[in-house]
């Protein structure tokens, strides 16, 4: 019986791992497909407190696991697959082996979205990818595009003109959503070209089944276009990953699991933290907060559970 699981190691896992295991819980972190969330596909974080000249993403991580280390968490690489809560304890598949614990973290993050055009599964890997960080280096001297207006969008855009000949920003409206010091880095960057209000309809795959182009449909005038592309970079969005817990935990239309008092989920002595339910803020540092507030609450939960047994 462990005492406490977290399922997740981005930024709110860890963070709630640190809390715990710094409390003496003994945390077992559950790290799942994505060691290291999102942030371990990023580059640079400017924004993360603490750090005036900013810390690549991937380092930011590295740390903090070391930090939850030190302290005692434990990890796996297993991915949370089921959970039950209808027992006395709460069980949680991880790959096909079941565990019991008296408390359960979930922060278990986003997974970046695709459009779910034909061929997808197939081109990932092959000209089609969600990490410009993992992936950009591959592409040089030959042009690339980004899809999305966000602040993903406008980052991978920038990161990719290390490489790229040149980068097409295809955003579906005229005004990116990106944060305005993003917007403005990327509209002074003369490799950066946004081709505004314009969807991609089609991939088209080399005869080696490699990304060639990208089939673009103007929404405001159908017309439609061929855009030579070596690579695909996908940047709209995330979706949660909420899975196991469908029909279990409450969540809303677009599979966020709800909250109330900041972590708590509705069933006792299971908490959540970071952006598998948090539809908007979805920063590392508002996910590091609620990985705090989680294990927190944790802590209280199994001392009340102690001192009624
Ligand atoms: P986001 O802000 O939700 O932006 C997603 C973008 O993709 C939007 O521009 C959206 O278009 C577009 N989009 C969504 N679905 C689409 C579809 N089916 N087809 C075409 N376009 C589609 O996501 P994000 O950029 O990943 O950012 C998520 C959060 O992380 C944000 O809060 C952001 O501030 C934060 N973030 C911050 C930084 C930073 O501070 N450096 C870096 C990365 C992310 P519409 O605009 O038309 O909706």
């Amino acid at each position: 019986m462990e005492k406490v699981i977290i399922a997740g190691s981005g930024c709110a896992g860890l963070t709630a791992a640190i809390y715990a295991a710094r409390a003496n819980l003994n945390p077992l972190v559950l790290e799942g497909r994505q060691p290291g969330g999102q942030l371990s596909t990023t580059t640079l974080v400017e924004n993360y407190p603490g750090f005036p000249d900013g810390i690549d993403g991937p380092e930011l991580i590295l740390t903090m696991h070391r930090q939850a280390e030190k302290f005692g968490a434990r990890f796996s690489y297993a991915e949370v697959t089921d959970f039950d809560g209808s027992n006395k304890h709460i069980r949680v598949k991880a790959d096909d082996e079941w565990l019991e614990t008296q408390a359960f973290i979930i922060a278990s993050g986003a997974s970046a979205r695709y459009l779910g055009l034909e061929d997808e599964e197939k081109l990932i890997g092959h000209g089609l990818t969600s990490c410009a960080t993992c992936d950009g280096a591959f592409y040089k001297n030959v042009p690339v595009c980004v899809v999305g207006g966000g602040d993903s969008a406008a980052e991978e855009s920038l990161f990719l003109t290390r490489f790229a000949s040149k980068v097409y920003l295809i955003h579906r409206r005229d005004k990116m959503r990106a944060s305005i010091i993003m917007q403005e880095r990327v509209f002074a960057n003369k490799k950066i070209e946004p081709i505004w209000n314009t969807v991609v309809t089609k991939y088209v795959a080399d005869e080696k089944g490699e990304m060639r182009a990208v089939r673009l449909r103007n929404v405001k005038t159908n017309e439609e276009r061929e855009l030579p592309v070596a690579c695909v970079f996908m940047a709209i969005g995330h979706d949660p990953n909420s899975k196991p817990y469908r029909g279990k935990l409450d969540m809303d239309g677009d599979s966020y699991l709800i909250t109330k008092n900041l972590v708590e989920s509705k069933h006792p002595g299971v908490f959540v933290a970071g952006d598998v339910a948090d539809r908007i803020y979805k920063q590392a540092v508002t996910a590091a907060g609620s990985g705090c507030a989680a294990a927190m609450d944790a802590e209280k939960y199994l001392s009340e559970l102690e001192s009624h047994a």
